[in-house]
Parts: C-alpha cells; sequence; structure tokens
C-alpha cells in the first residue's frame, strides 16, 4: 500500500530509489560477570573471528572508496585487529579476570574502552583514534550478536538513506556517489545532518515521522522541496524525477561570481566553509569569497587545544584560495552540538544555552587570545581580506571585549554573530562596537522560539521564515543603519545561516537591507539566478509581505507567488 510522510524539506531535489536504513546504535552489553562462567576458549575464538570478519569488511569498503572516507576506512580496519584491543577482550572470559569472566560482547565493549581511554591519555595524534577504536568495537559487537555492522550501509548500487539521524562521525563516510537522497524521521531543517545534505547538494527531507520504518530495498520517490517521501512511485513520480534532472542541469551552469539583481545592485554571494578543502570547491564554485570560516570543524576531533602552528596552518589552508577577497573567519563556536573536550562541560544540563560560542573564554581564558594572534599571524602571511567575529554574542559589552581582543591581536575588521535575540534587538548598541553583523540564523532561529534546532518534532518552529525570525533580522538591520549615522561608518549586516540558502529568502533578506549573503557553495547558482530576477524595490516589496505575514507558512506562500522563477528552476 503507497505510504507518505511529510517532512520539512532541506535540499530541493526529486529522486526515485531504494531505502536502506541506518542500522541502530549497537546498544552495552550488560555489565558484570556471567553466571555458571563461559567457555573461555570457544568465546575466544568468537571474538577472533569477529575481529577479522570486521576487518575483512573494513577493508572491502576501503578498497572501493576515495579520498578522505578511503582514510578513515583504512584507519579503522587497521584498529579492528588491534592485539591490544582483541588479547585484552578475551582476558575478560577468564574466571580469574577482575570481576569474574564476562560475555563475549562485554569483554569487547570493556576492553575497547580500556584502549581508547589508554590512547586518550597519550593526547594529540593517539588520542584522535580514541574515536577509531569505539567505533571498531561497535562493529565487533554488531558481528557477535549477528546484526548488520552500525552506520552507513555498504551498498554496490546507489541508495536513498534513510535514518533517526546521523551522527557527525557517519557524516565522514557518507558517500554522495553511493546516497542519491537523504530522510530522516528526527533531526531539524539547521541541524548540521541537515547543513551537510545542503553541502552535498543530496536531495534531503528531515523530521518526517515514520520514514525509519520503511523496509530496506523499497522503492520511494523524495522530493526534498516539498518535503515529501512517498513509497511506491507511480508515472506521476516517475515524470517529476524526470524533470527534476533537467532542471539540475539548468543550474548546473553554476556561479560565475559577481551577483547582481536585476537593477544591477550588487549583493556579494559568499561561502561557509570549514576546511581549505571546502574553500577550494567553493572558490571553484564561483563564491565571492567567505562568509563564514567555522573554525571549530578543523578542531572537532580534538582532545587539546591546537597549537599556534597548527591553527596557523588550517587557517592559511583557506585564507590561500581567497586571495584579494573577503573571508570572515569565526572564533571557536565550541558547545551545544559542537562539544571541544578542551573547552565545553559535557555535564551541563541545557548546553545550548550554556558556556558556549564567545562564553568559553570565561571559564577557559586565553584561548580565544590564542586563537586572534594565530588568525593575525595566517592574516598576515596572505592576501585575504580578513574580517574576524565572535559566535554568541549577547550584549553590548561582549561586542566591546571581542572587538579590543581582535584589534589588540592586530585585526582591522572585527565583527559579531548576531544569533542571540538580545542582540538583534540591540544592534545599534552592539554596532558602535563592533566593525559588522552577520546573522546566524540558524542559532537565531532556535534561541528565538525556543525550540532545540537538532529537534525533528520542533522542525516546524525552526523555520527562518517564522515572523519573530523576519521582525528580529530586520530589528538586526534597523540598529545597523542607526550605527552607521552614529558612527558616520558603514556597518554592513550579512546573513551566514542556513536562511541565506533558500532562494525565496534570499531575496526577502535583500529587502531587508542585508548586503551579503554566504552559504553552501552548492546553493550559490539556485540563488543566483532567483536574485538576477528582481530589483532593489521589489525586494523590499517582498519583505514587506514577509514581515506583514501572520505565519511561517503565509509569509513563504506570499514571497513564493510573486517569484515565478522559483517554479521553473524545481526549487
Ligand atoms: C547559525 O547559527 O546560523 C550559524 C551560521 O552558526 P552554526 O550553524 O555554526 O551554529
Ligand atoms: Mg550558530
Amino acid at each position: 500500500m503507497m505510504e507518505q510522510f511529510h517532512g520539512v524539506g532541506v535540499t530541493p531535489g526529486r529522486v526515485i530509489g531504494r531505502v536502506r536504513q541506518m542500522p541502530a546504535p549497537v546498544a552495552e552489553p550488560a555489565a558484570g560477570p556471567v553466571s555458571g562462567g563461559v567457555d573461555a576458549a570457544a568465546e575466544g575464538e568468537r571474538i577472533r573471528s569477529a575481529s577479522k570478519a570486521v576487518q575483512a569488511a573494513l577493508k572491502a569498503r576501503a578498497a572501493s572508496a576515495s579520498g578522505d572516507a578511503k582514510g578513515v576506512l583504512e584507519a579503522t580496519a587497521l584498529m579492528a585487529a588491534d592485539p591490544m584491543l582483541v588479547k585484552g577482550a578475551v582476558k575478560l572470559l577468564d574466571a580469574s579476570a577482575d570481576g569474574g569472566a564476562r560475555s563475549a560482547e562485554r569483554a569487547v565493549w570493556e576492553s575497547g574502552a580500556a584502549v581508547a581511554d589508554k590512547l586518550k591519555s597519550l593526547g594529540g595524534y593517539m588520542a584522535e583514534r580514541a574515536t577509531d577504536v569505539l567505533d571498531v568495537r561497535a562493529r565487533i559487537v554488531a558481528e557477535l550478536r549477528g546484526l548488520p555492522a552500525p552506520g552507513i550501509p555498504a551498498s554496490d548500487e546507489p541508495f536513498v538513506l534513510a535514518a533517526e539521524d546521523l551522527a557527525p562521525a557517519d557524516t565522514a563516510t557518507l558517500d554522495p556517489a553511493k546516497v542519491t537522497a537523504l530522510i530522516t524521521s528526527g533531526g531539524g531543517p539547521q541541524s548540521h545532518t541537515a547543513i551537510l545534505a545542503r553541502a552535498l547538494g543530496l536531495p534531503a527531507v528531515v523530521a518526517a515521522a515514520g520514514v525509519e520504518a520503511i523496509a530496506d530495498g523499497a522503492e520511494v520517490y523524495v522530493d526534498g522541496a516539498a518535503g515529501t517521501v512517498q513509497t511506491e512511485p507511480g508515472q506521476h513520480e516517475r515524470d517529476a524525477a524526470a524533470a527534476w534532472t533537467t532542471q539540475a542541469a539548468a543550474l548546473a551552469a553554476g556561479f560565475a561570481g559577481d551577483n547582481r539583481l536585476a537593477d544591477g545592485h550588487a549583493v556579494p554571494l559568499l561561502a561557509n566553509v570549514a576546511t581549505g578543502k571546502d574553500a577550494a570547491k567553493a572558490a571553484a564554485a564561483g563564491a565571492e569569497g567567505v562568509g563564514l570560516l567555522r573554525t571549530e570543524f578543523c578542531f572537532l576531533d580534538r582532545d587539546t587545544e591546537p597549537t599556534h602552528e597548527e591553527q596557523v596552518a588550517a587557517y592559511t589552508a583557506v585564507f590561500k584560495e581567497f586571495g584579494g577577497k573577503k573571508v570572515v573567519i569565526r572564533t571557536l563556536d565550541a558547545g551545544a552540538d559542537k562539544p571541544l573536550p578542551f573547552l565545553t562541560n559535557a555535564d551541563e544540563p541545557n548546553p545550548a544555552l550554556g558556556v558556549r560560542g564567545y562564553r568559553t573564554d570565561w571559564t577557559s581564558p586565553g584561548v580565544l587570545a590564542r586563537q586572534l594572534a594565530a588568525i593575525a599571524q595566517a592574516a598576515q602571511e596572505n592576501e585575504a581580506e580578513i574580517w574576524v567575529m565572535a559566535p554568541m554574542i549577547a550584549t553590548t559589552d561582549e561586542a566591546a571585549h571581542f572587538t579590543r581582543l581582535a584589534k589588540d591581536a592586530g585585526l582591522k575588521t572585527a565583527g559579531v554573530m548576531v544569533e542571540v535575540p538580545s542582540a538583534a534587538l540591540t544592534s545599534a548598541h552592539i554596532l558602535q562596537n563592533a566593525d559588522f553583523a552577520s546573522l546566524g540564523t540558524n542559532d537565531l532561529t532556535q534561541y528565538a522560539m525556543a525550540a532545540d534546532r537538532m529537534l525533528g518534532p520542533l522542525a516546524h518552529l525552526n523555520d527562518p521564515w517564522q515572523p519573530a525570525v523576519l521582525h528580529l533580522i530586520k530589528a538586526t538591520c534597523d540598529g545597523a543603519s542607526a550605527a552607521s549615522a552614529a558612527t558616520g561608518t558603514a556597518k554592513p549586516v550579512g546573513v551566514c545561516g542556513e536562511a541565506a540558502a533558500d532562494p525565496a529568502l534570499a531575496a526577502v533578506l535583500v529587502g531587508l537591507g542585508v548586503t551579503t549573503l554566504s552559504m553552501s557553495p552548492r546553493a550559490l547558482p539556485a540563488v543566483n539566478r532567483v536574485l538576477a530576477t528582481i530589483t532593489v524595490d521589489e525586494a523590499r516589496q517582498l519583505a514587506a509581505a514577509a514581515l506583514a505575514a501572520p505565519t511561517a507558512e503565509a509569509a513563504r506562500d506570499a514571497v513564493r507567488a510573486s517569484l515565478p522563477i522559483l517554479d521553473e528552476l524545481g526549487l
């Protein structure tokens, strides 16, 4: 029987494919000794053969993978037969082991934890391998239980990946040549899974309750613009998927840089990047600069603060791709969904409202100043025009403090992200103490609506079209105009949240007074094509229509009705 699932579309695209379900995470085996003991010889053999099977499977996947994924898989394959891990587990089967004989599954679990702890205590490169050990441990336990391996399923055929949500580690092995669409029952439209889908240009629907129960191998039709998933696609859906292929080709002509409205008004389109590799791709995609360099992504797998030299190298890798162009670099935004062991406290009751972003300067003083020094050195050694900004600024005092730190480090242009409603409402004061603002609409939406951006059931609240969010964006731009008048210096406001990648919303943002838009490079051609069809005056009219709407849906519908190009391009 045909079934339809409704979620939130995060990347347009219409695709038909067969579903592969992401296996559930491996549950921890019960602790404590096995009553009556275990047959240590037989169980030891089971552990050894499970570890060999896992190693063989990983090696096979590495052989057919490329790029980063190949390296990750090869490193993990090595770990699978690690003697410390396997021998340690076998010892725990013995009745004489501390605490008595464990089951094979439990023995592998505990031995894996011990190896990971040892690696972590060594620090540096070794500490970073701890995650690989825990991944391998889960795979061996799954093998012992006769369950599918955790992580993204291996497949020779392209498939539609269905999952509750993806963990950051899973995304490293997501091969866009194999995964043709992503559907999740959880996650929000601004979760990092959604951001990854946009970066890969992967048609994606999140927060579609029920998709986790679609049978493996079932054929589905995914509409990433409408946010729907349908089983048993018919001729109508096959025609729509074929039409999308033609529309996608129209956008594939790409973006040549120099984004302008129909009246010639320039609105530079910049890219959101995390690494030098991303930056190279962004430059090739025509980005006119970088509007958000998320520095925390260079360091997410680190247990310790990166050294000055490591930081200079990481920033240089991005700066060198944009010689003579603007690069807005954001200082570490650790916390909430991006914990960093050397900065954030994993036990906070409300991490999204906790010590995150700029606030970590209060609990770990010195890290921010050292990062600014590294940024300043990389800026000096490269041709790019470097702007620096702090995440999670909430007050004028914080803005003034950050600006002072940045200028002390020798950086010329220092700004703030506006992602806390208090900053949006007080931007006139804040921008008298900072050179520019960049709206982080992902967090601004989460905090305006009091809705965790990671939660699927709250996805309808995590929508930047919500009237409250649009009014906060307007307040930020109005405050910037007042600060510009008061100081006699232009105080530009950009947008670097996912809202900038929605072509219809991009038009509204320009109408509200935003001067640059920063997005995943994949989104550049569509935003460019749509903005080229309107003048500044028309953008202002669209903004007025959106602000006047009582609901997110009404705002979106009113604006879309005035932009026929969206339907022509299948957006
Ligand atoms: C945002 O909050 O909109 C933003 C760009 O930052 P991040 O998504 O990294 O939190
Ligand atoms: Mg943010």
